[in-house]
């Protein structure tokens, strides 16, 4: 359709102002373009550079929400009233990033709306398995989750590569006095000032509690956490760790001792994840730098219940957070 209407006009035009014309129009109407490809799928509608990007970043949402869904909760999700739209702004060198936001309303959750960018690979290995498991999260549980359980578990299902630049960052955010306490962290219900060393922390308490326990135990107790609000009881019960603060012990010595893997007795009854999980992600990228782009930080939502899940937020300086006494190793 575009291009029969420029043949159009490559056909009626004469002289330098009419090329030029010609050209902005061009210009004009691939703009126009870029914005326009989508591809609907049953729970999605996505818009992206081209069609065929549309179709691949929705089979791999698709595929993603119900290999994750079973991988946390056991079961599919059963299709959405109404699709989730996702807009994603797609290049090779775009920072990787995304946001999700939805509200709750008396055990409800709707009003989805999910924007991603990124490199192509990235958005598929990384950046929409993370956003797709915040629906997933919504979804299940049906209320806000504690910031550090909802982000640092969605950051478990990211590449290798994003996972081990989070460890990296939580090491250098531990000697340099900006971790934050367990019971500060567990208490958190939206995004502190210095917002990086919330993901790091998060997805590596995430990380140890699932290497632990598997997915499904996790949910058990994260459910079991929100039911109570008494996380040491649900640590306790779970986990056999007594009390929030003991959680922070625990895990500080593993951090110091290089995160090793747990026995071999409770590695066993972790099942690997599913193998199509892995069919969606790509193979390895050299590309571990921090993203240099990343979508800033979601613009707050009026209503109190409206919730975003931001994966990658304006990187701030090294040094420029909130300093805060909590968590560290020296
Ligand atoms: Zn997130």
């Amino acid at each position: 359709m575009v291009c029969g209407r420029i043949g159009d006009g490559i056909r009626s035009t004469r002289g330098l102002g009419a090329w030029l014309g010609f050209v902005a129009a061009l210009v004009a109407l691939t703009a126009a373009e870029a914005l326009a490809a989508g591809h609907r799928t049953a729970n999605f509608i996505i818009e992206a550079p081209t069609e065929a990007l549309a179709r691949r970043i929705g089979d791999a949402a698709e595929q993603y929400r119900h290999t994750l869904a079973v991988e946390w909760t056991g079961s599919p999700l059963p299709r959405w009233s109404r699709p989730c739209p996702i807009t994603a702004q797609v290049a090779p060198n775009l920072g990787a990033g995304g946001a999700t936001s939805f509200v709750f309303d008396r055990g409800e959750v709707f009003n989805w709306t999910m924007t991603i960018q990124g490199s192509e690979e990235r958005i598929l290995d990384s950046v929409l398995p993370h956003e797709i498991t915040h629906t997933i999260f919504a979804s299940h549980f049906r209320q806000p989750l504690p910031r550090w359980a909802d982000e640092g578990a969605c950051t478990t299902v990211e590449h290798p590569v994003e996972r081990a630049r989070q460890h990296k960052l939580l090491i250098e955010f531990l000697t340099t006095g900006r971790g934050i306490a367990f019971p500060e962290m567990f208490a958190m219900k939206e995004y502190p000032a210095d917002v990086l060393p919330l993901y790091s922390q998060g997805y590596s308490l995430a990380r140890y509690l699932i290497e632990r326990g598997g997915r499904h135990k996790y949910v058990a107790f994260v459910s079991d956490g929100l039911a109570s609000d008494d996380w040491s009881s649900a640590l306790a019960a779970h986990y056999g760790v007594k009390g929030v603060a003991q959680m922070q012990h625990v895990w500080l010595d593993w951090v110091k001792q290089g995160c090793p893997a747990p026995p071999a007795s409770l590695a066993a009854a972790v099942p690997p994840p599913a193998a199509s999980w892995s069919a969606v992600a790509r193979g390895q990228s050299p590309d571990s730098a921090p993203a240099p782009n990343p979508v800033p930080a979601a613009a707050p939502v009026a209503t109190s219940a409206a919730r975003t899940s931001v994966y990658a937020q304006a990187r701030r300086a090294a040094d420029g957070g909130t300093r805060k006494s909590g968590t560290g190793v020296d």
